[in-house]
């Protein structure tokens, strides 16, 4: 095995097993790494000893021949995910050092499977933007560009497996936070259908739209990780009992005569040129390699931010009720009575746009706007839902660009939320489907600025199709290298 530190995970699976490394060394080589970049502020906690001692144990299970296909292979957190051994903040002062007593069943799934945990990774306050600036610890770099945003919420996950410093990354999608950061950073980023996999012990934002997933560089080390990480789990009352499944069954299955649906409204006029240069020129591949493209419609799916803005927040302020200062996290030093002390302990313990989804939360839930705009909006993200499975009469997957621009530059929406929330223009209607969907590199942006920054395809399947998904991402990766391009210095 020459180089482990840009090898997918896929072969590093194979290098353990056939003990070209052991685990402990594969941990050293990305810690190494990971202090080696420091710079991009990915890591939020790194423990070494900790990470080592689960190394250690890998090396041991696999020399009693009970190791399984990912045991020690190392992966990194978003901090959304609660954890034993590591800090759980989701990037908020208001849980600032909070060690929780249990590992969040994705963590706990994929650490029995022998998994490496390297440390808990940057993302935006609760999981809550697109660009990564709103994490109280700061934003993190896009290792493409220094002064591009990685995309958000998980915006850690994205530049730590863009910059090889982990293989593999768990993160989060409520609206888009996966396949968006992931179209930014060039890697494969991948959410699966609602309910698929845990959210026991995820830190809670928007309950019906959080939908644990992975980054990775490539659909098939995503498949891999599937396998030990999504399955039924009775402590989630959402979750849906299905029987296991592998989901690199259809890695080898190659698109001939598949249809490939084309949504008209995801070519509107935001979209950037270069962006929709890439996607076209990926879609005339998959053309190439045997696919039918069709053209569809999902005439309400520009409906998807106004309604998304509307349910996510006030799923929020009900979430985000439960930071009281009593039960987690900071407590204001002074105060008068009980009441003063959960005013002033959320009042320091919040970021702006927490608070912000609060109070809009808190307004369209209220009475007298309840059925206005709550009402409304779950009745709009029905009409959505439904207009998904129309859309699946006519064809197997649809796909499309991801976002309308390459990564923008810091402080270019920071300032203006709205414009910030138009980022997740064509990844909330899959959201508020709850179907499967993914991003996969496809090329790059044109011009002196965006000449560098990453281009993403996304794909989006029905419901319980993310294998099949994952088998039309694999064919395309088969076909072309943008997945294996490499930031400069990485
Ligand atoms: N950008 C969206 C938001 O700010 C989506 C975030 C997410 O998917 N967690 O809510």
């Amino acid at each position: 095995m020459a180089d482990l530190a840009h090898a997918s995970l896929a072969e590093l699976a194979r290098a353990l097993a056939a003990r070209e490394v052991s685990a402990v060394e594969l941990a050293r080589l990305y810690l190494a790494r990971i202090e080696s970049r420091r710079d991009l502020n990915a890591f939020l906690d790194v423990r070494p000893e900790v990470t080592l001692a689960q190394a250690a144990a890998a090396d041991a299970r696999r020399a009693r021949g009970e190791a399984g296909s990912l045991t020690g292979v190392p992966i990194a957190h978003k901090d959304i995910f609660v954890t034993r051994d590591f800090c759980s903040t989701a990037s908020s002062r208001i849980l600032e050092g909070y060690m929780s007593p249990f590992d969040a069943t994705v963590v706990d799934n994929l650490g029995r499977a022998g998994m490496v945990t390297l440390g808990k990774l940057n993302c935006d306050e609760f999981a809550m933007g697109s660009s990564n600036e709103n994490s109280a610890y700061g934003v993190v770099l896009n290792p493409w560009d220094p002064k591009a945003v990685p995309g958000g919420s998980s915006g850690g996950s994205s530049a730590a497996v863009a910059a090889r410093l982990a293989p593999v990354a768990t993160a989060t999608d409520t609206g888009g936070s996966i396949r968006e950061p992931a179209a930014f950073t060039g890697i494969t980023g991948t959410k699966p259908t609602y309910g698929r996999p845990s959210r026991w012990g995820m830190i809670a934002f928007a309950s019906s739209l959080d939908t644990a997933g992975l980054m990775t560089q490539s659909a098939e080390d995503a498949a891999l990780v599937f396998n030990s990480m999504l399955g039924f789990d009775p402590k989630d009352s959402t979750s849906v009992d299905r029987p296991a499944e592998d989901y690199t069954r259809h890695l080898g299955t190659g698109v001939k005569g598949l249809r490939i649906g084309v949504p008209k409204e995801f070519f509107g006029a935001g979209l950037q040129a270069d962006v929709e240069a890439a996607v076209r020129a990926a879609l005339d591949e998959y053309r190439r390699l045997g696919a039918e493209l069709v053209d569809i419609s999902l005439p309400n799916a520009e409906l998807g931010i106004p309604v998304y803005y509307v349910l996510a927040p006030a799923e929020c302020s009900s979430n985000l009720s439960r930071f009281d200062g009593v039960r987690y996290g900071h407590r204001a030093e002074h105060y008068r009575d009980l009441t003063d002390m959960i005013k002033k302990s959320r009042a320091e313990g919040f970021g702006p746009e927490p608070k912000r989804r609060i109070l809009i939360g808190t307004y369209v839930l209220s009475h007298g706007y309840y059925d206005a705009y709550y009402i409304k909006a779950q009745q709009v993200r029905r009409l959505i839902a439904d207009e998904f499975q129309s859309a699946f009469r006519q064809c197997d997957v649809i796909a499309g660009p991801v976002t309308t621009s390459v990564a923008f530059g810091f402080g270019e929406k920071a300032a203006d939320p709205v414009s910030m929330y138009m980022a997740d223009l064509y990844t909330v209607p899959g959201s508020l489907a709850g179907v499967p969907s993914m991003s996969i590199p496809c090329g790059f942006g044109a011009g002196p600025v965006n000449g560098g920054r990453p281009v993403g395809l996304q794909l989006i399947a029905n419901y319980f199709e993310e294998a099949r998904m994952l088998g039309v991402a694999h064919a395309y990766q088969q076909a072309t290298d943008w997945h294996r391009r490499l930031p400069q210095g990485v």
